[in-house]
């Protein structure tokens, strides 16, 4: 058997077109675009490439996208009085501040002073209870277990019953997207299982799993026999393995793994995300939804 290959690269650009018409409606309908603050303070090379594709993102769709770049001295309260700045401003309705942060800022308290109903990373205490309630409490779910969840029901894997074990008990993969399976409503319903480093037997967990949700950062952790045949895979899994020489550009880039065995994964698996390709381009997408989503709710129309 080979299994279908989700990719998240066709899912992800399929929901920014529908993203975009939504935002091109709303500016018609109600002359205002969702805002977006990306907050990135000093110039670690990972976050400028994150936060760059997040603006990249935003812009493509039409967003309003300040970007806020602080020097790495920033006190910890002119960091505060900034977000304070932004849960103020009537055109933002989202605020992301990039992590890490340096060390003489404590990121629990920058993170917990931004207006939990402008959270899009659905992290704040606040979104992660209303989360847990569910239905239509939830507000904005994490972005990349969300992306998880829209790779699983675009695929037309059923939910509904299905033995869901999620690998790895993490807050912001593991817990959260165990939360969304067993939510109740459509593209959830699931029994759930979460397992983790003190679990006694995880092949016998897996192999029980009609969805299995990997997420422990162990490359190949999931030997090819613990797959149920048929199952829904996916590996949220990224660990770099080693350097190669890219063809494209000559320079030196990361040789990436999943979690799972991939190639041998994808003989039993019923449907299978590659790494990378699969979960990874999911999370900015859901970034996006999210911000629309808070102007949705500050207009009352979500
Ligand atoms: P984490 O280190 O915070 O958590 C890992 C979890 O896996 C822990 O709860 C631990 O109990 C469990 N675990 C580790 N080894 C295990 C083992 N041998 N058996 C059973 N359980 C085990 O990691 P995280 O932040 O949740 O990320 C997990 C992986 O997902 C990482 O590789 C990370 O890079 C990747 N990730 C990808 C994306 C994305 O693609 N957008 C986003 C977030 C994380």
């Amino acid at each position: 058997m080979t299994a279908k290959l989700i990719k998240g690269t066709e899912v992800r650009d399929e929901i920014l077109v529908e993203l975009k018409d939504e935002v091109d409606k709303i500016k018609n309908e109600h002359g205002v675009v969702p805002g977006l603050v990306t907050i990135l303070v000093g110039e670690n090379p990972a976050s400028i490439s994150y936060v760059t594709s997040k603006i990249k993102t935003a812009q493509s769709l039409g967003f309003k996208e300040v970007q806020d770049n602080q020097p790495d001295d920033i006190s910890e309260q002119d960091l505060l009085g900034l977000v304070d700045k932004y849960n103020k401003d009537d055109s933002i309705h989202g605020i992301l501040v990039q992590l890490p942060l340096p060390k003489h800022i404590d990121d629990k308290k920058i993170l917990n002073a931004i207006d939990p109903d402008k959270d899009v990373d659905g992290f704040h205490p606040v979104n992660v209870g209303r989360l847990m309630i569910g239905g239509d409490e939830a507000k904005f779910l994490p972005c990349t277990p969300a992306g998880i969840q829209e790779l699983i029901v675009r695929s037309g894997v059923e939910t509904e019953g299905a033995e869901v074990v999620v690998v790895g008990r993490s807050n912001i993969v593991g817990k959260p997207i165990a939360n969304i399976m067993l939510q109740k409503g459509p593209g959830a319903n699931s029994t759930v299982t979460i397992a983790h480093t003190r679990t006694k037997d995880l092949a016998f967990h897996c192999k029980r799993a009609d969805i299995l949700i990997v997420a422990a950062g162990v490359p190949d952790l999931v030997k090819p026999e613990w797959i149920k045949p048929g199952a829904c895979v996916i590996d949220v899994g990224v660990n770099r393995v080693g350097e190669k020489i890219s063809e494209k550009t000559g320079k030196k880039i990361a040789i990436l793994k999943g979690d799972v065995d991939f190639e041998k994964a994808k003989e039993i698996a019923g449907y299978i995300t590659p790494v990378p390709g699969g979960v990874g381009p999911m999370t900015i997408t859901m970034l996006m939804k999210n911000t629309l989503k808070s102007l949705k709710f500050h207009l009352g129309i979500e």
